[in-house]
């Protein structure tokens, strides 16, 4: 599975991307960024169609860019975009991965009603963009089985080998009237089989523990932006664990890793642990950020290797356990190895 690091154009420290930068992470092979930023930033946006995104960057050809349509940016701020703009984004600044614009994301709390007209505005938007790469949008929501039927229908968009699905992060954050975990897991696990074949993305998790049940699920890729959010909040991520708040930058609180945590820590043999230690870490300003994202970031590659190797072994079911201490995902882990036997899911 395929980990996709979620940049931000406000700040693009650390390079992690980078060769020559000292937070290079050389297990990277994708990273993503948003039409949103873009859209905010128009001599960026100028610039990086002048150059296309891998020179914009500076991310080297063995790196993939990833494009975000910017459709959750849009859905908070209540702006939107021009598709025309954005299809000369995607010409001239040619992305490796580019989905439709616009989806429309549905949330938890919305009626039938206007879910079904995000629904609605959504398959036209995959319709209009039936041609070329761009990779067609469904969400997970109540309309998911719709909208399944209707990329059956329609040639070209069964045609394609890749699809993303969005609109999981509210149900994964209990917004009110959140799909219990496990709808959310049928709804992956169905869209899996009805959809073998196909390269399927899932925006917006990266949790060390959501990385599990996509790996699980055989999703191909995902992308996260939570390395970088978590590091701002002073928290780093750990092996097989959740959460640790390392920095106390004032605003925020959260559990302390324990003793046992703590020298993981000091071991941790990540760019920036290497260079730094836990005092880098625990650093506030942007070295610290720069730090906590680092590490952060090398944290989830190694735990989808890790979980790449036991599935691949089938030790997976045997070891998940003493790997994982997570007490919100464990259960499901267990639900999902239950709901499915193992060769009915593609391999992650
Ligand atoms: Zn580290």
């Amino acid at each position: 599975m395929l980990i996709v690091a979620g940049l931000s154009l406000k700040n693009l420290n650390p390079r992690v991307w980078d060769p020559a930068s000292p937070y290079f992470v050389a297990s990277l092979r994708a990273v993503m960024v948003s039409y949103g930023d873009f859209h905010q930033m128009p001599s960026q946006r100028k610039k990086a169609q002048e150059v296309g995104l891998h020179r914009y960057l500076g991310v080297p050809r063995r790196v993939k860019v990833y494009l975000d349509n910017g459709a959750f940016y849009f859905l908070r701020s209540g702006l939107s975009g021009v598709r025309k703009d954005y299809q000369e984004f995607v010409e001239m600044a040619k992305p490796d991965w580019y989905p439709i614009a616009f989806d429309v994301i549905p949330t938890p709390q919305m009626s039938d009603l206007t879910q079904a007209d995000c629904y609605g505005q959504t398959m036209q938007a995959n319709r209009a963009f039936g041609h070329d790469g761009y990779v067609p949008v469904i969400h997970v929501s109540r309309m998911l089985e719709k909208y399944v039927s209707a990329v059956q229908r329609n040639p070209k968009l069964s045609g394609k080998n890749r699809i993303a699905l969005g609109a999981i992060v509210p149900n994964l954050l209990r917004a009110p009237k959140a799909m219990s975990y496990e709808s959310v897991l049928s709804n992956l696990l169905s869209v899996r089989k009805t959809f073998p074949e196909k390269d399927i993305h899932v925006f917006g998790i990266g949790g060390t523990a959501t990385v599990h049940l996509a790996g699980l699920l055989g999703i191909d890729s995902i992308d996260s932006s939570g390395w970088r959010n978590r590091a701002a909040r002073g928290i780093v991520q750990l092996p097989g664990s959740g959460d640790r708040m390392v920095a106390n930058l004032g605003k925020w609180r959260g559990r302390s890793p324990n003793t046992d945590e703590w020298r993981k820590l000091r071991n941790c043999p990540c760019p920036a642990c290497g260079a730094h230690g836990v005092r880098g870490l625990k650093a506030s300003g942007v070295k610290g950020f720069c730090n906590r994202a680092t590490h952060n970031l090398w944290v989830l590659l190694e735990e989808a290797r890790w979980l790449e190797k036991h599935i691949s072994n089938d030790r997976y079911a045997r070891t998940y356990r003493r790997r994982l201490d997570n007490s919100t995902y464990a259960p499901l882990i267990t639900k999902l190895l239950e709901m499915t036997a193992r060769k009915e899911i593609k391999s992650a």
